[in-house]
């Protein structure tokens, strides 16, 4: 599946803005991104559901850019997962097979129905309405409805939203499964990255309406391309510091790191990103970082610090066993140097 300079506008506003994304078969894709970044329009641009104002859409080999809908091979998943609320199970599922251009037969649509709810163990809930089971089983419902039509594609936007913490990380782990068995292509919408990290093979990180970068899900974490993914990101995001390049360090108020023999041209002003999990506390005459702590929060096995650092406030996990105060002074440095990033300041961009 691919899309080449696709734009949507409504009126003044840009939804998306010239995305380009290549989607191999039987991958796991997850577009993520903040509240309005424009990855429910993509994925409506693909579904039909909205037309883009330029680009083209490829499934296959087949142009869909105009193809209405139910010709495209590609069935949705919504949060709402919109079921019939005075349907059984068994019909919800069976509803996309009803349809009169198919003309199934009884038998046929019972066996696909059957297979189905078998895959997502729900043959027991088959004679139930939607209000007789659980929210978890009725997502699995809905996907039960996607999986019956055997689409090339799966469109899958927040699907997990309306459950609660558990049951969105028991339903998480099915639908990882589920791919894996069905061996179709996915494409997942979230702004939820533990989600996006644990299920997706690709991830490509939205904002304002463009793709900022494509990638699996640990390369994107170890080598954001820009300060925008770097600080989206992690639990929470990278560090970033800026400041000047000046005899051999990154220079700014409590912050002097040096620089790698690799940064020879340094641009000014330049930014070092390194997360959290890759900053220790160090003796405060010679640390990298110098700055005062702010808060402490226990964990268990880790702690995390929160420290204003110049203008800067950055977080590290560190030790349990380090006892550390709101108001005392801290020094803080990379424990890792190979895991500090570097950035151009003024583009953004990862250098
Ligand atoms: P969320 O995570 O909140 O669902 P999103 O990333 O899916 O957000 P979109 O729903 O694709 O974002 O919206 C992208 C932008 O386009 C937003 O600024 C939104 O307000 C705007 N937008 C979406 N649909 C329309 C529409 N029909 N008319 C006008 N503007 C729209």
């Amino acid at each position: 599946m691919r899309f080449a300079g696709v734009a949507k506008r409504f009126g003044p506003v840009t939804a998306v803005a010239d995305v380009d994304l290549t989607i191999e078969p039987g991958q796991f894709v997850t577009l993520l991104g903040p509240s309005g970044c424009g990855k429910s329009t993509t994925l409506a641009m693909i579904a039909g559901l909205e037309l883009p104002s330029e680009g083209r859409i490829l499934i296959g080999d087949r142009d869909v850019t105009s193809m209405p809908p139910a010709e495209r091979d590609i069935a949705m998943v919504f949060q709402s997962y919109a079921l019939y609320p005075h349907l059984t199970v068994f019909e919800n599922i069976a509803f996309p097979l009803r349809a009169r251009r198919r003309r199934m037969s009884n038998e046929d649509v019972t066996r696909k129905v059957r297979d189905a709810a078998a895959m997502l163990g729900l043959d027991q809930l088959l004679d139930r309405v939607p209000r007789e089971i659980s929210g978890g089983q009725r997502q699995r419902v809905a996907l039960g409805r996607a999986m019956v039509r055997t689409p090339t594609v799966y469109l899958l936007d927040e699907p997990l939203s309306n459950l609660d913490q558990q049951l969105r990380v028991q339903m998480r782990s099915e639908l990882k499964d589920l791919h894996q068995r069905l061996g179709a292509t996915m494409l997942y919408v979230t702004h939820d990255q533990g989600e996006a990290m644990t299920l997706s093979d690709v991830i490509a990180v939205m904002s304002a309406g463009r793709i900022e970068q494509v990638g699996a899900p640990r390369d994107l974490y170890d080598w954001p391309a820009n300060l925008f993914v770097a600080r989206f990101l992690g639990e929470p995001g990278m560090n970033i510091f800026e400041g000047e390049p000046l005899d051999g360090r990154l220079r700014a108020a409590g912050v002097s790191i040096p620089l790698p023999d690799t940064l020879p041209d340094a641009p000014d002003p330049l930014c070092a990103g390194i997360r959290p999990e890759y900053l220790a506390v160090e003796p405060a005459d010679t640390a990298p970082l110098l700055g005062t702590v702010r808060t402490v929060e226990f964990l268990g096995s880790r702690s995390l610090v929160r420290a204003d650092i110049g203008a800067t406030l950055v977080t590290a996990f560190v030790s349990p066993d380090i006892e550390l105060a709101p108001g005392q002074p801290v020094g803080l440095g990379p424990s890792d140097p190979c895991k500090v990033r570097w950035f151009n300041g003024r583009t953004g961009a990862a250098i």
